[in-house]
């Protein structure tokens, strides 16, 4: 093989999507680059970037699923599952009636272009929907009434996530998700769904010990240049980048929501994501008591803009304080100056900030402090 025919392996290459259209992809609406969505590993788990939840033809989405296999590409995602209704298809005259036949279409492409792709429907009683992913004949769940059908997805070893708690008023712990709770058959809920957060819902996340999941819910192709921006997304951290890696990941509730600029998470996962996305550059900085301020550079290696507010040092290390944006793959620089009565030598300091966009409970953001290296030379 030459250099060249090596390139056209390469999912971004002309060849690859030749390729693709060979195995009957639609690839209407596929850019033909990858958005590059950096969102670094944590101590021990790989960051992955998952929709869990993604309505097709197959029953009232308007997108068939290979479509959705080429977006998750285009957006950066590492995994996506399909949530078809079990009992809707709207498309019924003109598309297969089947619950299993989105991921058969889609799984070729899923692989061809590295997509993790898990097995789910979307089944629901009344206003009360839930999504279960890694099931094993979706044939198996349709009709019924809610409570028997989420007891045969767990008799598949399912994972079983309230959707959309608020969708039609503001999010209640009623009669039937109690039941269904109660009967252990829900192990997570979306806090985020669409452009929507649902903040009546967010205690339910540590009162019910629920994995915390931001799905898109898309029914129409989703547009271009949305991830990170409003593209929902659940960062998964998982011991390995596969299904198996990701379903032991959502049982121990190792995920965060994030939607915008607003991540919500557990704290101890949160403090590891901003010290793996934010670094001071450079080791030590000079100051000289009483002289000139020195640039202090802070950069973030990952696609989530931090809001910080910057809080104290020690009352001699002078500085910007208040809240300052650090954006998405950039580095910011602000001034820091040693008073006269300064300490001399070589200190190590610490500056308290708030993370105000990384929500690790109602009403509480991440606090961290930076490390900062100063050597103090008269
Ligand atoms: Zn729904
Ligand atoms: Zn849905």
């Amino acid at each position: 093989m030459t250099d060249e025919e090596a390139d056209d392996w390469n999912p971004h290459s002309r060849l690859c999507i030749a390729r693709l259209r060979d195995h009957g992809v639609d690839m209407t609406g596929f850019a033909q680059t990858r958005e590059l969505l950096p969102v670094p590993d944590i101590p021990g788990y790989r960051t992955l970037k998952c929709d869990f939840h993604l309505h097709t033809v197959f029953s009232d989405g308007d997108v068939w699923p290979t479509t959705r296999i080429t977006e998750a590409w285009r957006d950066g995602l590492d995994a996506i599952s399909f949530a078809d209704h079990s009992d809707y298809n709207p498309h019924s005259d003109d598309v297969k009636n089947d619950p299993a036949r989105a991921y058969e279409l889609a799984l070729p492409a899923a692989e061809t272009l590295g997509i993790i792709l898990i097995p789910g429907i979307e089944v629901g009683e009344d206003d009360l929907h839930c999504n279960a992913l890694f099931i094993t004949d979706s044939h198996s769940l349709r009709g019924g009434k809610l409570i028997e059908t989420l007891q045969k997805a767990r008799s598949q070893d399912a994972f079983v996530f309230w959707n959309h708690p608020g969708w039609k008023q503001p999010a209640e712990w009623f009669p039937l998700i109690a039941d269904a709770y109660n009967a252990k058959l829900i192990q997570g809920m979306e806090l985020v769904n669409g452009n929507s957060f649902y903040p009546e819902a967010y205690r339910w996340v540590e009162e019910k010990k629920l994995t915390i999941l931001a799905n898109s819910d898309a029914h129409e192709p989703v547009p271009q240049a949305c991830a990170g921006g409003l593209r929902p997304i659940t960062l998964v951290f998982a011991r390995t980048a596969d299904r198996a890696g990701i379903r032991e990941a959502l049982s121990a509730r190792r995920t965060a929501a994030w939607m915008g600029g607003e991540v919500w998470g557990d704290e101890s996962l949160l403090k590891m994501l901003w010290e793996a996305a934010v670094k001071v550059e450079g080791k030590e900085r000079d100051l000289k008591p009483g002289g000139p301020p020195v640039g202090v550079r802070l950069r973030n290696d990952s696609a989530i803009p931090f809001r910080l507010h910057i809080g104290k040092g020690p009352d001699w290390l002078l500085g910007v304080q208040g809240d300052v944006l650090l954006p998405g793959q950039k580095a910011i620089e602000g001034p820091l100056s040693a008073a006269a009565n300064a300490p001399a030598g070589r200190q190590r300091v610490e500056i308290e900030m708030e993370i105000k966009n990384l929500h690790v409970a109602p009403g509480r953001n991440l606090t961290v402090r930076l490390p900062l290296s100063l050597v103090l030379s008269q």
